[in-house]
């Protein structure tokens, strides 16, 4: 059975590595309580805390949000994904909303920034979803396709096998109004069937496919057991250990 695979995204938080070790060490402990086997987890905590937990992380992989779409260069303020590969990181975040939405980042951009992360050895977790104005004006699924299709312009078969895909609608993200299982499912069926005509039908199948938005303990289960998806990718409540070993715990394969 395939392992549910489930990212804590935690995006511009804690402000102290005190604090995210303190995190981090919470999450592994519960983790190591519900002796965890059936998850793969990946935490992906700001850049400068990836090198602190790299040694640490026996338990876990550790991911980065983001990454430039040069190796190195003059490109004051950029981490690049060769660098990220060094300091420790198999996974990295790219395209996620906020990202695209307070930085400007287009399907284009996403594409040079997946290119090089996979150049770098990194595996990509892309994040695709539509806006609120975009589901109220019918173009969700447009917006999907697009995402998925310019997104992953110039990837071979064997590079796709290796891409998860997060879908993450963005009006269900940080605000508790998660996504039902339904509507989850559909876009999940459109994001395999695009990625079958990427990839061909068997690899398009075999690419993970995880829910995110407002996921909690109450909602973890029905995504992957209802809808579909082969794991989550979490916000807000992978910044408290609690509820976030309560999600592994609702979800990992073997449980059901
Ligand atoms: C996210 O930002 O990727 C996310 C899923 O956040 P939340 O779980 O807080 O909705």
């Amino acid at each position: 059975m395939k392992r549910v695979i489930v990212v804590a995204n935690w995006k511009c938080n804690p402000v102290t590595l005190a604090e995210a070790k303190r995190l981090f060490a919470a999450v592994k402990k519960g983790m190591e309580k519900i002796r965890v086997r059936g998850a793969e987890i990946i935490i992906c905590p700001p850049f400068v805390y990836i090198s602190s937990f790299k040694s640490q992380a026996s338990s876990f992989k550790v991911g980065a949000q983001n990454c430039f779409w040069q190796e190195s260069g003059a490109f004051t303020g950029e981490v690049s994904p060769v660098m990220l590969k060094n300091a420790g990181c198999k996974y990295v975040i790219i395209g996620h909303s906020e990202r695209r939405r307070y930085f400007g980042e287009t399907n284009e951009v996403i594409n040079k920034k997946l290119r090089v992360a996979m150049d770098a050895g990194l595996r990509p977790i892309l994040c695709v979803g539509e806006t609120e104005e975009e589901k109220e004006l019918g173009d969700a699924a447009a917006v999907l396709v697009a995402q998925l299709k310019e997104g992953l312009t110039g990837f071979g078969r064997k590079e796709l096998k290796k891409i998860i895909v997060a879908y993450e609608p963005v009006w269900a993200i940080g605000n508790g109004n998660a996504c039902g299982a339904d509507e989850a499912m559909s876009a999940g069926v459109l994001i395999k069937r695009t990625l079958g005509e990427l990839a061909g039908k068997k690899i398009g199948h075999n690419i993970p496919i995880l829910y995110g938005g407002s996921v909690m303990p109450q909602n973890a289960a029905i995504y992957i057991e209802e809808a579909g998806f082969q794991g989550l990718l979490v916000g807000g409540a992978s910044l408290d250990p609690k509820p976030f070993v309560q999600i592994v715990r609702a979800v990992r394969a073997g449980r059901h």
